[in-house]
């Protein structure tokens, strides 16, 4: 394990919550596994002990994880004594799940629309993506120059009732303290807009402290343009 997945993989003894049975030999499989499941994203796997008589592990992608409900499901094919083993496990049986491990996909600063291609056990983490993608949790731009991050901005959407239109709210930019002042800021606000054009959007919309001056007349500068006519407020819970 390296040092940088210390903290973020655990050992869980999950409960079967759901085994369904389908064509061709395959199985869902949901378990929960709440440590797993609020840290797992597209194209993490995780080692599962299909039975205490097999004591070696067997991967399997996540498919779908639920923060909220603390579970995780996987499509699996049984192939040999592991997976055989696995599809006799029953509703409330308690597996030993170790996850989410592997690298997790990362858009690509570039290319906003993403093709996704998957074929046998490659398929469960694609289904994963395309349901995230299919929510449109988030849009996260990176800027990258000589394979180093410089900085990002995240955008969520939102919903203008009153035109009927998407909105894009901006939630995160950041660049690093290196590239400060070398016009990285700029660029990703840049590419936030076309987002916004691209997907035919109404615009975008960000908070920011009204003592941040620096940020204020960045934003000010690349065309936003500070809300007048309507307040903000806010519950915090
Ligand atoms: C990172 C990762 C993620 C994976 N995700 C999934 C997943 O989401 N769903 C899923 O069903 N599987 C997945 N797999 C494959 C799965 O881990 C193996 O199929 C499983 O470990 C086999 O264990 P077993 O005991 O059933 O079979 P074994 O006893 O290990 O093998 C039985 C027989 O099947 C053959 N065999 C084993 N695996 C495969 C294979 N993948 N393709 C063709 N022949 C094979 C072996 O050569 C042997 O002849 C993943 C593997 C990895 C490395």
């Amino acid at each position: 394990m390296t040092s940088s997945a210390r903290g973020t993989i655990f050992l869980e003894s999950a409960r079967v919550v759901s085994q369904q049975a389908h064509d061709a030999q395959q199985f869902v499989l949901r378990v929960a596994a709440p440590r797993c499941a609020a840290h797992a994203e597209p194209g993490s796997f995780a080692h599962v002990t299909c039975d205490a008589a097999i004591p070696m592990r067997r991967p399997l992608s996540i498919m779908r994880a639920d923060a909220r409900g603390g579970w995780i499901e996987m499509l699996y094919k049984t192939l040999g004594p592991g997976l055989h083993a696995l599809a006799r496990r029953k509703v409330g049986e308690e597996l030993s799940v170790l996850g989410p491990i592997g690298r997790p996909f990362v858009p690509h600063p570039e290319r906003p629309r993403t093709l996704l291609l998957g074929g046998g056990v490659g398929i469960p983490p694609m289904v994963f993506l395309a349901e995230r993608l299919r929510r449109h949790e988030s849009v996260i731009f990176v800027a990258i120059a000589d394979d180093v991050t410089l900085g990002f901005t995240q955008l969520y959407p939102s919903f203008s009732s009153v035109s009927v239109r998407r909105l894009w709210i901006l939630n995160d930019l950041f660049v690093s303290p290196a590239a400060r002042r070398g016009g990285v800021g700029r660029r990703l606000l840049e590419r936030a807009r076309e987002w916004a054009v691209e997907t035919e959007a109404k615009g975008l919309t960000l908070t920011t402290a009204v003592t941040n001056s620096a940020a204020r007349s960045l934003y000010e500068s690349c065309g936003w343009r500070r809300d007048d006519e309507f307040a903000h407020y806010q519950l915090l819970v």
